[in-house]
Order: structure tokens, then sequence, then C-alpha cells
């Protein structure tokens, strides 16, 4: 039993990669498909209670867990007072979140 779900969520990871790469290449061209395949991915994460690596969390705004494209729906600046930090702006809700560089 362990051993499936240990293989279960190896595909859900590769699957992700996959739709994230999808997702990534959909953003210019038709934003509705990207942001479908973003969703995809929460869907995904949430059944298989996998925790997304970094780059993956800047496409989620962590208040209405919108899906965002950086630079598109959010803006992002790089700062380093008090301490250095990616700063992320959603330009959907207005909240401000702080990811902090160690
Ligand atoms: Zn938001």
């Amino acid at each position: 039993m362990k051993k499936i779900k240990r293989l279960q969520k190896r595909i859900a990871l590769e699957r992700i990669q996959i739709l994230f790469s999808n997702a990534i290449h959909y953003s210019t061209i038709n934003k509705e498909i990207g942001q479908r395949q973003l969703e995809l991915i929460k869907r995904l994460s949430l059944k298989f209670n996998l925790r997304l690596p970094y780059p993956y969390k800047l496409f989620f705004c962590k208040r209405c867990k919108a899906p965002i494209f950086p630079g598109i729906d959010s803006k992002i600046r790089i700062l380093n007072i008090p301490k250095l930090h990616v700063k992320v702006v959603c330009l959907k809700c207005n909240n401000v979140y702080r990811f902090f560089v160690d």
C-alpha cells in the first residue's frame, strides 16, 4: 500500500512538471489555457498531499489562492531591507507577501 502511494506521488510530480512547462508556454499565447493548467497543478498537489517546490509557489497567491502569472498578474520586487527577500504583490486582490531568502 505504501509503495503504491509513493508511486502515485512520483507520477503526480512528473505530471505537475509537464503542466508547469505547458502553463508557461501558454501564458503569452492563451492565458485561459495556462490558468486552467495551474488550477490542475493545485488540485493534484491537494489530492496527493504534495508540497510544491519554491518556483511553483510564485504562481499562486498566498491569500486568494488564485493562479497568477508572475509579471502579468503580479508585481515582483527583490528587496534587501530588513533582510534579502522577494516581495510579491497580487494584482487580483492587492495583497502583499514576501518570500525570505536564507
Ligand atoms: Zn491574491
